[in-house]
């Protein structure tokens, strides 16, 4: 891979980030001096609608989970607030809730970077003509986005909402249940939330690393966002690394390879099993010839999803790891759709069967019934997101299973990890 440095204008002096070091560039807690020391002032009365077209040419896509173009939602929501003289402004959120238990880079970014959110979340509503903004996260990000905000007389009509420590908090209705009732439940998914969303007024969410990078693009432009990843997956992404060594969180560019990233986490690839990809809705994959990407085949890409990568180290056993896991998932659903709420746990409980050794042939078979009647019916993706992280088990681990009906275990002592 190449990288080609973009310079700002001559004028300004400041050059921008070089490689994959972006988001972080201006280092540990950068208060605003440091900041704007190192990315250069962000001009928000030069920010408007044409930041869209930017986003557009830059190809960035969302960072907490669905991939969308992140500019088709900037420009639904703007298209709402241009319905009418009297439409109502759009309020702008910025997502930082990791309900995920694997995911800590957006808690990271807002310890570390609060003030590119910032620019981020304060661009993004000039985009769409906004005029609320609220910041959704964990009590402790609070502190340093506190700061950071106190720091800064353009960002003091930001709120702060406490996002609460649950799987679904961060889902993106969830995040808007929970600024206006406090109940962080996710609604019903045919409502659009660019058209009424908080108050129903248009609203727009937005992860805040995708605010990362929309600050880095309206102040280095499209072409500099391109200059790393590849054409179909541009730019650079946080990931969430855990598993045999210490937490990591590392920024690489769209497309790395798996083998990259554990070679840059410095983990062996001969020690690793498998890898979840993506978080407790992602999907196990062995590390062998994956691309990370938000595009390509299943047969060689697997989705960045929250951004998780978690190692499954050699000698652990994916199945009782998986079984722990959709144990957690059945009691984290929202209790307000059938198919989840008991179509989940009993999933839990046939996969649980199977990981600790019950030799009954029917049980695998069982599990795919009933994640045919659970699919595609639930008012949010939490059941199709965790019938994906099963069906995926069932695949990268399908030797272990057919020990595990035979009554033995492939791996030295069964582990979950
Ligand atoms: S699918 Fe599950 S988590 Fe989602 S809204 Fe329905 S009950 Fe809640």
């Amino acid at each position: 891979m190449t990288f080609k440095e973009t310079a700002l204008p001559e004028s300004t002096g400041w050059r921008a980030p070089f490689g994959t070091f972006r988001l972080f560039a201006a280092g540990t807690h950068a208060g605003f001096a440091r900041h704007v020391d190192t990315f250069g002032p962000l001009d928000l009365d030069s920010v408007g609608p044409e930041l869209i077209s930017v986003l557009k040419a830059s190809g960035l896509t969302g960072r907490g989970g669905a991939a969308f173009a992140s500019w088709r939602k900037l420009a639904a929501t703007a298209q709402s607030r241009s319905a009418g003289i009297l439409a109502p402004r759009p309020v702008v959120i910025g997502n930082g809730a990791e309900g995920e238990p694997l995911s800590f880079k957006d808690k990271t970014l807002l310890a570390e970077a609060p003030h590119l959110v910032i620019d981020g979340l304060l661009a993004a509503s000039r985009a769409v003509g906004g005029s609320q903004l609220y910041l959704y996260a964990g009590a402790a990000s609070f502190p340093a986005v506190e700061r950071a905000i106190s720091e800064r007389p353009a960002a003091r009509g930001i709120r702060l909402v406490e996002a609460p420590d649950r799987f679904i908090a961060g889902e993106a209705s969830a995040a808007v249940n929970a600024i206006a009732t406090g109940s962080a439940l996710p609604f019903d998914k045919r409502r659009r939330l660019s058209e009424s969303g908080l108050k129903n007024r248009p609203t727009l969410v937005l992860n805040v690393e995708t605010l990362a990078h929309i600050a880095l693009i309206a102040r280095y432009g499209a072409v500099w966002f391109r200059s790393v990843g590849s054409a179909v997956d541009p730019g650079t992404r946080l990931i969430s690394v855990s598993g045999p060594g210490p937490d990591q969180v590392l920024e690489v560019a769209g497309n790395e390879s798996l083998g990259e990233i554990l070679y840059s986490s410095q983990i062996d690839a001969a020690d690793v099993a498998a890898v979840l990809v993506g978080g407790y809705h992602g999907r196990w994959v062995k590390p062998h010839d994956y691309k990370l990407s938000v595009s390509g085949p299943a047969s060689h890409a697997v989705r960045p999803g929250a951004g998780v990568f978690h190692v499954l180290p050699a000698g652990y056993c994916g199945l009782e790891t998986t079984a722990r896991i959709v144990d957690y998932l059945a009691g984290e659903s929202a209790r307000q759709c059938g198919p989840c709420m008991f179509g989940l746990p009993a999933m839990a409980g046939v996969l649980n069967r199977i990981a600790y050794r019950e030799r009954d042939p029917r049980l695998v078979k069982e599990l795919e019934r009933l994640g045919k009647l659970v699919a595609g019916r639930g008012a949010c993706h939490h059941p199709d997101g965790t019938i994906q992280l099963i069906s995926s088990a069932l695949d990268v681990f399908s030797d272990e299973i057919k020990a595990h009906l035979a009554g033995t275990c492939t791996t030295v002592n069964g582990r979950a990890a």
